[in-house]
C-alpha cells in the first residue's frame, strides 16, 4: 500500500488534497495522470453500460435535490452509522466496526467508551443566503435516487420499454466517522451507479446476469479477480426491503472489504417517490395496458475504490523494474514517443511529426531526456503500453521500434501502420 501512495503522488496520480495548506484530512486530489486514469475508467463504463446497449440510458443529475427526496427515500432517518467514543482519548469509531470488549486501539484505555448513538452521515448545507433551518439541503451520499425521482421523465422522453436500465457517473458525499486508507473511504467521492428496472417475476434471472456483468467490468478493467470475493449477504444484514444483495469484496492490504455492491431493492424506491410526490410513476405495459411499478436490481461501483483496486492488481515488481499492468485502454498514456538521442535534429523533427500525429487522436506522452532504459523505466512505472523510438533506420526506412511494457520485446512497425496498430491493441 506504502508503495502505491508514494508512487501515487510521485508520478502524479493521486497527490494529498490541500497540501500546501497542511492538508484536510482524507482530501486527495487526482494529478495528470489520475485525472486521466479516471476519466479513462469512466469512459470504459460509459461504452460498456450505456453506449453499447440498446435498453440503457444516461443521467446526469444535480447534487443537492430537494430534501423531500431524502425524507422519501428514507435517508433523512435511516442513513446512519452507530458512533461510539472512548471517553478517555475521545477517538471516535463505528461501533459496527470494532469490538466494545476490547481496549480502545488508539490510547488502549478499558470500558470507556460511550453508549452508540446514531449519527447521520449526510453532509448538510444552506442553499441562500440565510443559514436557517428552511434553508437546509443535503449533498447527495448518493447518485441513485435521482434516478428514481427522474423515472417518469425518463419514461417519457426515451419510451424505453422493460427491462430498461439508467446509469449515471458522479460525486457522492457521506460523513464518515472513520474514514480512511487513502482512497478507499473518504468523504466525497465518486460512483457509477444504474438503477436497471424490470418485471417483479423476472429480478432472480437479472440479478444473475448482472452479477456476472461485473466481474466482466473488473476483467475489463484489470481488477485481480482472484482477489474478488461474492458475498452474499444473509437475511437480517440486508436492508428490509431487499430480497437479494451481493457485496464484491477485494483482497485489499488492510483487509478483505466492499469493492461493489449489488441489490435487488423491488420496488421500495419508486413506491415511496409516488407516495410522497403523489405523482404516477407507473408503467404502463404497451401490449397489456397493465400499469404497475417496476421492480429494480441496482449494481453500483466506486470509482476511487475502482482506481485503487485496478492500481493494487496491476502493480509489478520484477527486479529493479517496476510497472503498472493497466489494461491499454485504461493506461492514461497509450504510447510515449522518443527521438533516440535527444541532440539531433534530424531525429527530433521526426519523432515530434509522429508524436503530433498520433496526439490527435491517442493520449501520447513525449521525452527526450537520458538514456533510453531511464525512459522506458519512468513509462513503465506509469503504466504506459508502448513505447515508439524514432532511430537512425527509421530517417531511411520509415518504421519505427516499438517496445512493449509487460515483456520488454521489441518490434519493427511502419510509420504507416501506427495507428492502425495502437487502434487495435486499445481495443
Ligand atoms: P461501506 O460498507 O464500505 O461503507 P456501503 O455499503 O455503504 O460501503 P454503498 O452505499 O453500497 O456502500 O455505496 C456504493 C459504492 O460506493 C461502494 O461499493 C463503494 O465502492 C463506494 N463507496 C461507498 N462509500 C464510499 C466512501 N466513503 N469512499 C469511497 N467510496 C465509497
Amino acid at each position: 500500500m506504502e508503495k502505491i501512495v508514494s508512487l501515487a503522488k510521485r508520478r502524479g496520480f493521486i497527490f494529498p488534497g490541500s497540501e500546501i495548506y497542511g492538508g484536510l484530512a482524507n482530501s486527495w486530489d487526482y494529478g495528470p495522470l489520475g485525472a486521466q486514469l479516471k476519466n479513462n475508467i469512466k469512459n470504459l463504463w460509459w461504452k460498456m453500460f450505456v453506449q453499447e446497449r440498446d435498453d440503457m440510458v444516461g443521467l446526469d443529475a444535480a447534487l443537492i435535490m430537494n430534501p423531500k427526496v431524502w425524507e422519501a427515500s428514507g435517508h433523512l432517518k435511516e442513513f446512519s452509522d452507530p458512533l461510539i467514543e472512548c471517553k478517555k482519548c475521545h477517538t471516535r469509531f463505528r461501533a459496527d466496526q470494532i469490538s466494545v470488549d476490547e481496549p480502545c486501539e488508539n490510547c488502549g484505555a478499558k470500558d470507556q467508551f460511550t453508549k452508540a448513538q446514531q449519527f447521520n452521515m449526510m453532509l448538510k448545507t444552506f442553499l441562500g443566503p440565510a443559514e436557517e433551518e428552511a434553508n437546509i439541503v443535503y449533498l447527495r451520499p448518493e447518485t441513485a435516487q435521482a434516478m428514481f425521482v427522474q423515472f417518469k421523465n425518463i419514461r417519457e422522453t426515451t419510451r424505453k420499454r422493460l427491462p430498461f436500465g439508467v446509469a449515471q457517473i458522479g460525486k457522492a458525499f457521506r460523513n464518515e466517522i472513520t474514514p480512511g486508507n487513502f482512497i478507499f473511504r473518504t468523504r466525497e467521492f465518486e460512483q457509477m451507479e444504474i438503477e436497471y428496472f424490470v418485471r417483479e417475476g423476472e429480478w432472480q434471472e437479472h440479478f444473475e446476469v448482472w452479477q456476472e456483468l461485473m466481474h466482466e467490468w473488473m476483467r475489463a478493467v484489470g481488477i485481480d479477480e482472484s482477489k474478488v470475493h461474492d458475498v452474499e449477504i444473509p437475511d437480517g444484514d440486508r436492508a428490509h426491503y431487499s430480497k437479494r444483495t451481493v457485496d464484491f469484496e477485494f483482497d485489499y492490504p488492510f483487509g478483505q472489504k466492499e469493492l461493489y455492491g449489488l441489490a435487488y431493492r423491488g420496488d421500495f424506491d419508486l413506491k415511496n417517490h409516488e407516495q410522497a410526490s403523489g405523482e404516477n410513476l407507473k408503467y404502463r405495459d404497451p401490449e397489456t395496458n397493465e400499469e404497475f411499478l417496476p421492480h429494480v436490481i441496482e449494481p453500483t461501483w466506486g470509482v476511487d475504490r475502482t482506481i485503487l483496486a485496478v492500481l493494487l492488481s496491476s502493480y509489478i515488481e520484477e527486479g529493479e523494474r517496476v510497472f503498472l499492468k493497466l489494461p491499454p485502454r485504461i493506461a492514461p498514456y497509450k504510447a510515449a514517443i522518443f527521438p533516440l538521442l535527444a541532440n539531433k535534429p534530424e531525429l527530433t523533427e521526426k519523432a515530434r511529426a509522429i508524436y503530433d500525429d498520433l496526439r490527435k487522436e491517442f493520449m501520447v506522452a513525449w521525452d527526450d531526456r537520458g538514456n533510453i532504459g531511464k525512459r522506458y523505466y519512468a513509462q513503465d512505472e506509469i503504466g504506459t503500453p508502448f513505447c515508439i523510438t524514432v532511430d537512425f533506420d527509421s530517417l531511411e526506412k520509415n518504421d519505427v521500434t516499438v517496445r512493449f511494457r509487460d515483456t520488454g520485446a521489441q518490434e519493427r512497425i511502419a510509420m504507416s501502420e501506427l495507428k492502425n496498430f495502437l487502434r487495435e491493441k486499445i481495443g
